[in-house]
């Protein structure tokens, strides 16, 4: 009986694993683009990768600055590289994976977007009139979170407080 009890409480955790893996290739994009992040002052590689409704994949690294104030988030990277192709309305899903470039010994924790980013998408959101699905994670796809930036941004301020 305990056997049996062991045996269907593996199963569970190894669906759960399933449900939490990272799209492959958004994620495959994301590390790339994180292996050549600028940050040299950090020490803190981030990548993020989005793709659009048509297929589109665009990402970015963060890029850090001697003035340190103007360092640029990865997310930033990647959010103006679909816009200038004209594809910023069509941003569906995005993965950002993150984390000390040294490596870490303690336990995985997921890259989370900064405020400013949040804020960034969310308009992208808006503008395209859909949510964006957001993964997170770090550098080796572990402590994966996947929110709508509905829900990381709720209330956000945007384009329609213009109008
Ligand atoms: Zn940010």
């Amino acid at each position: 009986m305990a056997r049996a009890i062991g045996k269907v409480a593996k199963r569970a955790r190894v669906s759960a694993v399933l449900d939490r893996k990272l799209p492959a290739q958004l994620y495959a994009k994301a590390r790339e683009a994180a292996a050549n992040a600028y940050a040299p002052y950090s020490g803190f590689a981030v990548g993020a990768a989005v793709e659009t409704s048509d297929g589109r994949i665009f990402a970015g690294a963060n890029m850090e600055n001697a003035s340190y104030g103007l360092t640029m988030c990865a997310e930033i990277g990647a959010l103006q590289a679909a816009s200038s192709a004209g594809a910023l309305k069509k941003i569906r899903r995005m993965v950002i994976v993150g984390g000390p470039i040294a490596g870490t010994t303690g336990p995985p924790q997921a890259a989370a977007p900064c405020g400013r980013c949040r804020q960034l998408i969310a308009e992208a959101a808006a503008v395209g009139n859909h949510d964006i699905e957001v993964w997170f994670a770090d550098l080796d796809g572990r402590a994966v979170q996947r929110r709508p930036i509905s829900e990381l941004l709720p209330d956000a301020f945007g384009p329609a407080n213009l109008a």
